[in-house]
C-alpha cells in the first residue's frame, strides 16, 4: 500500500516536532521551559468563554451556513476598519484556524508551475502549500538591518511572468518584523504592475509595539487583488478553539465556499459565537496582552544580549525574537540545529534553530515569548550558563 504522491510535496513545522520532544522530557520528569511554541499562556479571555459556553447552552451545536454566521462574518468586516480595510460580509470566510484559510487560498490561487514568492525566513507552511498547490516557492529574503522587513528590491528582482503570488506576513513569524508604510506601498505597486495576488498573513497584526496597525490591503486597488488570512488564535489566547478567516474579493468568495463545503462543511458554530464575543466586547484584553507581551520582550531581549556571542534585535510585532547567534556557533563549532537541540536534550530548553523556516536562518534561533515571564528568566539563565560552559570546553 502507498499513499497518493501529492503528500510528498508536504513539509512539517518543527515547532510540533520540537514540542512533541519536550513532552517526551517531561514525561522522564524532567521541567522543559518552553520557548518553541507559538502560543500566549494567557487564558482565553473569560467573557469570551462565557460566550461559548452559552452558546453551546443555547443549542447552537448544529452546522453553520459554510462561510461563517452572518453576525462573525460581519464583525470581522468592521473590525477591519481598524487597519484601514473597507470590508462586507460577503468578503469573509471563516475556517477552524488561519491555516485552513491559508491552505484554502493557495489551492484557489495557485495553478500548477506557477511562482510563488515567500519569505525566508518564513513560516514553514507556506512553500509547504504552495508545493502542493503544484506551484513553485521563490524565497525572498529579509533585510534584517530595516526590521527584519521584506527586501523590496530582493523581490523585485525574483518577479518573473511565472510569478502569481506574493506571500507577506506582517508581523513576521518568526523574527517579529514588520514593514515601513512606503514598503508597504512599494509592495503594492510591484503587485499591481505584475499582476500579483497578495496573500497577506496577518495573524500577528495585532500584536504590536509600535502602535501601528496595517494592511497592505487597505491601500488604494490592493482590496481586489489580496487575500487576507487572519484568526483568533494569537490575539485572543484562542488557539485550542480552531477559528480563522479570509477576507477576499466577494467574487472569490464564491467558490471560495464551494471549496469550504467540500472540506470543512463549515466551522464550530458555538466556536464562532465566541469569536462574535471576543470581536463586539472590550478590546482590554487585547491591549494588556500586548503590555505583558512588550514586558516579556524586553526581558528577552535584554537576556539574550547579555550572552556572549549572541545579537538580539527588538522586534516591532508578533512573540518572536530572532536572536543572531553566530557569535556562539563560531566559537563552539556548532550548527545552529544542533544548538538548538542540545539546548533541548541537556538543559531542558525547547526553542527552534533559524533554519527550521528556510536556509537564511542560519545562524539564528527562533525564540517565542508568548510563555510566562518566570520561565522566560529561567530559560535565559538556563541558556547562559549552557552556552557559557560549551564555550568553555570549545
Ligand atoms: N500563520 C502564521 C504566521 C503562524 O505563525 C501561525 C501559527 O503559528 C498560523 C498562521 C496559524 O494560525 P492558526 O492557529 O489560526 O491556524
Amino acid at each position: 500500500m502507498r499513499t497518493a504522491t501529492r503528500l510528498d510535496a508536504l513539509g512539517t513545522e518543527d515547532a510540533y516536532v520540537v514540542l512533541d520532544r519536550a513532552k517526551q522530557l517531561e514525561a522522564q520528569g524532567h521541567r522543559v521551559l518552553h520557548l518553541e511554541i507559538g502560543e500566549p499562556e494567557m487564558a482565553t479571555p473569560p467573557h469570551v468563554v462565557e460566550a461559548g459556553i452559552r452558546a453551546l447552552r443555547e443549542g447552537r451545536t448544529r452546522y453553520a451556513v459554510a462561510p461563517g454566521v452572518p453576525e462573525l462574518r460581519d464583525a470581522i468586516a468592521q473590525s477591519l476598519r481598524a487597519r484601514g480595510v473597507r470590508a462586507a460580509a460577503e468578503n469573509v470566510i471563516v475556517t477552524p484556524g488561519a491555516k485552513p484559510m491559508l491552505f484554502s487560498a493557495a489551492l484557489a490561487l495557485i495553478e500548477p508551475g506557477d511562482e510563488v514568492l515567500c519569505p525566508d525566513p518564513g513560516f514553514p507552511i507556506y512553500a509547504s502549500v504552495v508545493r502542493f498547490a503544484g506551484g513553485r516557492p521563490v524565497y525572498y529574503p529579509l533585510d534584517e538591518a530595516r526590521a527584519f522587513g521584506p527586501a523590496v528590491d530582493a523581490i523585485a528582482a525574483r518577479v518573473t511572468p511565472r510569478t502569481r503570488v506574493l506571500v507577506l506576513n506582517l508581523p513576521h513569524n518568526p523574527t517579529g518584523g514588520v514593514a515601513s508604510p512606503e514598503d508597504l506601498e512599494r509592495l503594492a505597486a510591484l503587485a499591481e504592475r505584475h499582476d500579483l495576488w497578495i496573500l497577506s498573513d496577518e495573524v500577528y497584526g495585532q500584536l504590536r509595539y509600535d502602535g501601528r496597525c496595517d494592511s497592505i490591503a487597505a491601500l488604494p486597488g490592493m482590496s481586489e487583488r489580496t487575500v487576507i488570512v487572519d484568526g483568533f488564535s494569537k490575539t485572543y489566547s484562542m488557539t485550542g478553539w480552531r477559528l480563522g478567516y479570509g477576507v477576499m474579493p466577494a467574487w472569490l468568495a464564491e467558490p471560495m465556499t464551494t471549496f469550504v463545503i467540500n472540506n470543512l462543511s463549515c466551522t464550530a458554530t458555538f466556536v464562532q459565537y465566541a469569536g462574535l464575543a471576543a470581536l463586539t466586547g472590550s478590546q482590554d484584553c487585547v491591549h494588556q496582552m500586548v503590555a505583558a507581551l512588550r514586558t516579556r520582550r524586553d526581558l528577552v531581549v535584554r537576556g539574550l544580549n547579555a550572552i556572549d556571542g549572541v545579537r538580539c534585535a527588538t522586534p516591532a510585532g508578533a512573540f518572536y525574537t530572532f536572536p543572531d547567534v553566530s557569535g556562539v556557533l563560531d566559537r563552539t563549532g556548532v550548527t545552529c540545529e544542533a544548538l538548538a537541540d542540545r539546548l533541548l536534550g541537556e538543559a531542558h530548553t525547547a526553542l527552534l534553530a533559524g533554519t527550521a523556516f528556510g536556509p537564511e536562518g542560519a545562524g539564528h534561533l527562533r525564540v517565542s515569548y508568548a510563555g510566562g515571564a518566570h520561565d522566560l528568566e529561567l530559560a535565559l539563565e538556563r541558556i547562559g550558563r549552557w552556552v557559557g560552559r560549551l564555550a568553555a570546553v570549545a
